[in-house]
């Protein structure tokens, strides 16, 4: 009956959403977990190894399943939507991942100049800023609206560096995924992703703070992305930060950016999802997610909190398409998931409209342990340096100096070319 209560407002809400809507393409199949298969009695085409293969006729159902794969499961996310039969079939089968590349720490300069200038106050600022939205969810008005105060919020900290481009990705919702890019210099057609999602949900009620989810991470990401740009760091490959539309609906957002990448061929050498970062559940500080993730890439995060975090970390597992790092994984990148808490120690308060940050005691103290990782994980990852290590310590080349601030040059050019076209 509760579900049934919820669907009702699901619906309710859906025809009055129903002016929002774009030109939305139509699900057809989706991997899920066999547990949620079997709780929400889904018809199974076939299973394999606790996923099973759905096909649904209409997006209404994508709303129910959500419905219970966060209400039993606890599962951000919890299946993922594919365009036909061949990519579900493509999802089950054991991703051809990609090498994976040397996670030798070597830029302990770098990553200790910028560690002090991250502000908690500034996160616990964004975390507030966003979760007094009434709702992020991905086909309100809400949802739109997120995405250009972030992409603002995003320009403005990317001010005098011309590099550094935002974009809105329009994928058929009034929610867009918004994407800054730190071109490399020298390796920058490697790139390194760091993200969260943007939306929010509830299934009761049309206010959906989603303070630690994923409001949190979010604003860890962009606390990294202040303290890399005000540092005036430059990586060699490059560094992309996103924030993902319609996670909560079956990781969409994020499945369309990796099917866009994969197609194009795009060389993603490593990804890391800040998914509810705020709530302190456990009695460890940070917990990778084994299922779903990289393990040489995971232990290379695990070395990252151990040098430059001061936190305590634990292992555990999520299941199946818990949050967007499994579309990366999926598309054979190495991707990794550290979390706030123990998985069934998380924050309870999700998806509901006590998802505020009095739940997290009304500070940023947790949350500022993932952004000193990320902060980590962007630096030893994209290497590079800050201005005056850069400085001192120009790329080898045979033209010299010279052709090296030509090049700075050219690449200032185009960034303000990207930005023009960019930015609305
Ligand atoms: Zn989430």
């Amino acid at each position: 009956m509760r579900y049934a209560t919820a669907m009702r407002r699901i619906l309710l809400s859906l025809v009055a959403l129903a002016a929002c809507r774009g030109s939305e393409p139509t699900p057809r199949y989706l991997t899920v977990g066999t547990d949620v298969a079997a709780a929400a009695h889904l018809v199974t085409a076939e299973t394999h190894d606790g996923v099973a293969i759905v096909e649904v006729a209409a997006d209404t159902d994508l709303e129910a399943i959500s419905a219970i794969a966060h209400d039993q499961f606890h599962r951000c996310g919890g299946f993922m939507v594919h365009d036909s039969l061949a990519e579900a079939h493509a999802a089950l089968a054991p991703p051809v991942v990609r090498a994976t590349p040397d996670y030798t720490l070597d830029r302990a300069d770098v990553v200790r100049a910028v560690l002090p200038t991250l502000d908690r106050a500034q996160l616990l600022g964004t975390i507030r800023e966003l979760s007094a939205m009434p709702t992020r969810y991905y086909r309100s008005e809400g949802g739109a609206a997120a995405s250009t105060w972030l992409a603002a919020r995003w320009q403005r900290l990317a001010a005098g560096r011309p590099d550094v481009t935002v974009e809105l990705v329009d994928q058929g919702w009034p929610q867009k995924s918004v994407v800054l890019t730190i071109p490399g210099r020298g390796r920058a057609s490697e790139v390194v992703v760091l993200g969260g999602h943007l939306d929010s949900i509830n299934l009761r009620y049309p206010e959906a703070p989603g303070a630690d989810d994923d409001a949190s991470g979010v604003a860890t990401v962009t606390e990294v992305v202040r303290v890399l740009l005000a540092s005036d760091y430059h990586p060699e490959r490059t560094i992309q930060v996103m924030a993902y539309a319609a996670e909560e609906v079956g990781l969409r957002g994020s499945q369309e950016i990796v099917r866009d990448y994969k197609k194009r061929n795009v060389d993603v050498v490593g990804v890391l999802q800040l998914d509810m970062t705020n709530y302190q559940g456990s009695d460890k500080d940070i917990w990778l997610m084994k299922d779903f993730t990289n393990a040489a890439q995971n232990t290379f995060v695990t070395n990252l909190i151990d040098t430059y975090v001061g936190a305590t970390w634990g292992l555990d597992a999520c299941g199946y398409g818990c949050s967007d790092h499994a579309s990366w994984y999926r598309g054979g990148f190495p991707a990794s998931m550290p979390f706030e808490a123990r998985f069934r120690d998380a924050n309870k308060k999700i998806h509901s409209r006590a998802d505020t940050l009095e739940t997290s005691g009304d500070n940023a103290d947790h949350a500022i342990k993932f952004a000193r990782l990320g902060t980590a994980f962007a630096i030893e990852l994209g290497k590079g340096g800050v201005g005056a290590t850069i400085a001192a310590s120009p790329p080898v080349s045979s033209g010299g100096s010279h052709r090296w601030w030509l090049a700075l040059a050219g690449l200032g050019a185009v960034g303000l070319m990207l930005r023009r076209r960019r930015v609305s």
